[in-house]
């Protein structure tokens, strides 16, 4: 199947006052309809510029962007402002963490689903009203036809992230970017978001980019996975393969540090020590050097002075200088002792 979307050697460099931040520097992958990828990654490891690129929301003066996005044979990266204008929205759209930051508190609910479906459409005002219903009654909130009139103060936490759903959904994007929306809710509010997610891809066949950095939704929502550090990727493949035969350090460390789902509660988490790189001056060789477990067991010290290069084998692959036998073993070992 033809990726729907296709990214290629991205890297995005801002200029601020203390120098060039290399957001991402250098990322490629692609996606299909109907699939979704999971990029998970600390904070500032690139993940959530990398969707703003996408979406064309970085001010350009600012930002030197690199490399391709091509959305459905489309290069992005050339696009007008207007170009940008028509596709948000419509064939590719966003839901974030705070419902409260891409809803009005000015307009009711009915009244944003309803222009943001006027304006890629241009329906009559009545049309997209009923459409609006519609929405809100597929993502599950009760009474749509009166609670469309409310105002986003006048819904829950829980009640808003769905009808920021309903309207990033009302056009039948192609693909949908999920940055953290699930962050800020209680867990049974957050399981039943993902299932309406999921339900919505299986009805729309949307392509998705979840991102998170917490791998237990990776684990429920993505079909391939992608780990990013300090502006790079770090690891890819298929959920099960990432999850579960890690090959880079930094996502074995990320697994250690997660809650086990179904086992012991009281076992004490590993997190990975030190902190995400700085990307103004990010560590030489490989960024997670400093913080590596296994950083010794390479010879010649080329962990910090070399990069290591991200092998891409039909779609899975690692930045790591370790050979992959020796990483089973370690790997393993360290497991065994936490
Ligand atoms: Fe660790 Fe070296 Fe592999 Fe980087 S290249 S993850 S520092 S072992
Ligand atoms: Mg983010």
């Amino acid at each position: 199947q033809q990726p729907f979307l296709s990214v290629k050697d991205l890297k995005v460099h801002f200029s601020t006052e203390d120098g060039i931040v290399k957001a991402v520097d250098g990322l490629s992958f692609d996606l299909v309809k109907g699939q979704t990828l999971g990029i998970v990654g600390e904070s500032g490891s690139g993940k959530s510029v990398t969707n703003l690129t996408i979406l064309g929301l970085h001010d350009p003066a600012r930002t030197q962007i690199d490399g391709e996005i091509l959305l459905d044979g489309r290069e992005l990266l050339t696009a007008s402002e207007r170009e940008m204008e028509k596709l948000r929205g419509n064939k590719m759209s966003m839901i974030f963490q705070d419902a409260l930051a891409s809803l009005s508190p000015y307009h009711t609910i009915g009244t944003q689903i309803a222009e943001t479906y006027r304006k890629h459409t241009g329906v009559s005002k009545r049309e997209a009203r009923a459409r609006a219903i519609e929405m809100l009654r597929r993502v599950g909130i009760p009474q749509p036809d009166v609670r469309v009139d409310d105002y986003p103060h006048q819904f829950s936490g829980g009640m808003r992230q769905r009808a920021m759903i309903a309207m990033a959904l009302v056009c039948d994007p192609e693909l949908l970017v999920a940055d953290e929306p699930t962050t800020a809710l209680d867990v049974t509010v957050q399981a039943q978001i993902m299932d309406l997610l999921k339900d919505l891809q299986q009805e729309f066949g949307t392509a998705i980019i979840f991102i998170t950095h917490d791998l237990g939704v990776i684990a429920d929502i993505a079909d391939d996975v992608l780990v990013m550090y300090g502006g790079r990727c770090v690891e890819r493949g298929t959920k099960k393969q990432v999850l579960g035969a890690p090959r880079h350090p930094y996502t074995l460390g990320l697994l250690n540090s997660m809650p086990s789902l179904d086992g012991p509660v009281d076992v004490p988490l590993s997190p990975i020590p030190g902190s995400p790189p700085s990307l103004l001056n990010p560590p030489t060789g490989c960024r997670f050097h400093p913080r590596c477990a296994f950083a010794e067991k390479v010879p010649g010290g080329r962990c910090s002075s070399e990069r290591p290069l991200l092998d891409v084998v039909e779609g899975r692959g690692s930045a790591c200088h370790l050979e992959l036998s020796q990483r089973d073993e370690l790997f393993a070992d360290y497991a065994a002792t936490g």
